[in-house]
C-alpha cells in the first residue's frame, strides 16, 4: 500500500517548522509497513484530487499568503473543497487553517479571500498571539503546541471547534475555542510542529486516508512511549511559562 501527502505552498508556507508534520505522517505510515509519498503543489500548480491520500498546508508570513490566497481562488480553491466536502484528511496549521476559511484580513492590508470550507473567518488585531499552547478536544485528548499569529479566528454557527484551550490564548484569546474541525480535515494554530507530540491526529490522518483509498477499517496501533513522553514535557512546560 502507498499514501500520498501533499504539502500544499510547501516552498513558501514553510517557516514556522511544520515541516515536522509531513514527517511524521509519512514515518507513522512507513513503520506500518506503507510506502509514502511526500509531494509539494506550488503557486500556478494545478491540484488533482486523485493524486492525493493526506493534505498537509502549513503557517506562513501574511506576505506569502497573498500570492496564495490569488492561487487558491477559481478552479484550484474549488477542487480542494470539493476534495474536503468528500472526506479528504487534510491539516492545516495557521496560516493555512485562516485560509480554508472564507477569509483572513492581516492588520492595515487588503482582505485576503479563502475558499470558505470552514464556517469561519481570520482577522489580525496588532496584538501577536506566541507562545506554547495546550488545548482540550472530544476526538484527540490534549493537544499541545506553539502559536505565533496575529490573526484571531471566529468560528460561524455551523462550524465545530477542534477544541477548549486550557493554556494560551488559541483562535481568537477570548471565545476559549481552538482550531476547526469538518469532516476528516484539522484545523489548528498549534505549530510545534503539531505532529510529532500528538500521534492521536497523525493516526487519525492517516487511518482516514487509509479507509479511503483501501477501505481498510482498522490501523495497526504503534509503541508511542517517546510520543508520550514528549507530550507530558510539552504540557509540563507550557503549565510553567504561560
Ligand atoms: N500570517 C498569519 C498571522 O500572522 C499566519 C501566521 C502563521 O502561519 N504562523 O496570523
Amino acid at each position: 500500500m502507498k499514501l500520498t501527502i501533499c504539502w500544499l505552498y510547501g516552498d513558501t508556507m514553510n517557516i514556522y517548522g511544520d515541516r515536522g508534520n509531513v514527517l511524521a505522517l509519512a514515518q507513522r505510515a512507513r513503520w506500518r509497513g506503507i510506502e509514502a509519498e511526500i509531494t509539494t503543489l506550488g503557486v500556478g500548480q494545478a491540484l488533482d484530487p486523485d493524486a492525493v491520500d493526506i493534505y498537509f498546508w502549513g503557517g506562513g508570513q501574511d506576505r506569502e499568503q497573498i500570492p496564495v490566497s490569488s492561487d487558491i481562488q477559481g478552479e484550484k480553491g474549488t477542487v480542494l473543497r470539493q476534495s474536503l466536502e468528500d472526506g479528504a484528511p487534510m491539516l492545516a496549521v495557521c496560516g493555512g487553517y485562516q485560509l480554508l476559511g472564507t477569509h483572513y484580513h492581516p492588520y492595515g492590508e487588503a482582505k485576503l479571500p479563502g475558499i470558505g470550507f470552514f464556517d469561519a473567518w481570520s482577522e489580525a488585531g496588532p496584538e501577536r498571539f506566541i507562545g506554547n499552547v495546550v488545548v482540550d478536544s472530544d476526538r484527540f485528548g490534549s493537544l499541545v503546541g506553539f502559536e505565533n499569529h496575529s490573526g484571531l479566528t471566529y468560528l460561524g454557527p455551523t462550524a465545530e471547534a477542534l477544541g477548549r484551550v486550557r493554556i494560551g490564548r488559541g483562535n481568537n484569546g477570548k471565545d476559549g475555542q481552538e482550531g476547526c474541525v469538518r469532516n476528516n480535515a484539522v484545523g489548528c494554530y498549534l505549530h510545534g510542529a503539531l505532529l510529532p507530540k500528538n500521534p492521536a491526529v497523525t493516526d487519525f490522518l492517516i487511518q482516514a486516508a487509509l479507509q479511503r483509498r483501501y477501505d481498510i477499517q482498522e490501523l495497526e496501533p504503534l509503541a508511542d512511549d517517546l510520543e508520550v513522553i514528549a507530550h507530558a514535557e510539552a504540557i509540563r512546560r507550557a503549565e510553567v511559562t504561560r
